[in-house]
Parts: structure tokens; C-alpha cells; sequence
């Protein structure tokens, strides 16, 4: 399998909890490594345009308020087949659904703040970095 990059975000949810070691000890524990890392508060703008493929869906003004409710944690992980990887480790998006260990399961009460974000293809993984880094803010390693 190919070595990937993916974004991962620890919501607003999973920040306020206290949860930002644990989540990216699951990440490395898992054999992915953190090449980018940041805190942001996203203004709406920021959170809108991130989540701009959901513009027309039901929840995207709760998904935007909610995204932009407290700091996130973005980062870009690396690894052989990471994006993937990483989905299985977030677990399905609605909490209730997520397998056990998984961390939405361990973290997250509902869908609307599941305390985690994965890019869910290559594509979206390219679009999602460059959305939020600069090449010179990633460091391979
Ligand atoms: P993800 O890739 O697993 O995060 O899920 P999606 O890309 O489908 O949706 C993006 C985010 O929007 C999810 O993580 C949820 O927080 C939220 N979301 C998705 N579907 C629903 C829904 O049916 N209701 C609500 N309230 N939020 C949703
Ligand atoms: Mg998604």
C-alpha cells in the first residue's frame, strides 16, 4: 500500500474534553505520524468553505455553527494507506453507529459533534491539506 497523507481535525467537541493527547495517541499508536499541526478558531467563512460539498444539506448551518463553537486541532497525518487507516480509526460519523474503541465511540455523544474530521478519498486528502497548509508548514519525516 501506498504511503498517504490525510487532514484530520479534533473537533470542537473533543477539545473542549480535554481529548487532543489521547486522540493523536491513537494516530501514532496506529503508525501514523503528525507532518502538520495546528490550533484554530475557524471563523465561519473558514468552516463554510471547508465543508463547502455539504453547502446544500440540512445540517450545514448547525455543522458550521458548531465547527466554529471553540478551537480545532488540524493536522496532517502520514503513513502507508493513511486515509483509510484513519476512517477506521475514526469509526462511522454518527457515534451511536461507531464500532467499539473506535474513537467516536470513545468520544463523541452525537453526530452533530463527533469529535473527529478525515479526508474520506485522495482527492478530498489534497483539497483538505492545501485548504489549511502551506507546503512549508508540512515536514516530512
Ligand atoms: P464524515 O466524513 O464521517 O465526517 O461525515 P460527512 O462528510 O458525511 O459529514 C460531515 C459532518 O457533518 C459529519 O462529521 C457530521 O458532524 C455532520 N453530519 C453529517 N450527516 C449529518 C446528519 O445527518 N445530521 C447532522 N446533524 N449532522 C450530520
Ligand atoms: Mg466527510
Amino acid at each position: 500500500m501506498a504511503t498517504e497523507r490525510t487532514l484530520s481535525i479534533i473537533k470542537p467537541d473533543a477539545v473542549a474534553k480535554n481529548a487532543i493527547g489521547e486522540i493523536i495517541a491513537r494516530f501514532e499508536n496506529a503508525g501514523l505520524r503528525v507532518v502538520a499541526a495546528k490550533m484554530l478558531h475557524l471563523s465561519e467563512e473558514k468552516a463554510g468553505g471547508f465543508y463547502a460539498e455539504h453547502k446544500e444539506r440540512p445540517f450545514f448551518k448547525d455543522l458550521v455553527g458548531f465547527m466554529t463553537s471553540g478551537p480545532v486541532v488540524v493536522q496532517v497525518l502520514e503513513g502507508e494507506g493513511a486515509i483509510a487507516k484513519n476512517r477506521d480509526l475514526m469509526g462511522a460519523t454518527n457515534p451511536k453507529e461507531a464500532a467499539a474503541g473506535t474513537i467516536r465511540a470513545d468520544f463523541a455523544e452525537t453526530i452533530d459533534a463527533n469529535a473527529v474530521h478525515g479526508s474520506d478519498s485522495v482527492e478530498s486528502a489534497e483539497r483538505e491539506i492545501n485548504y489549511f497548509f502551506s507546503n512549508d508548514e508540512i515536514c516530512p519525516r
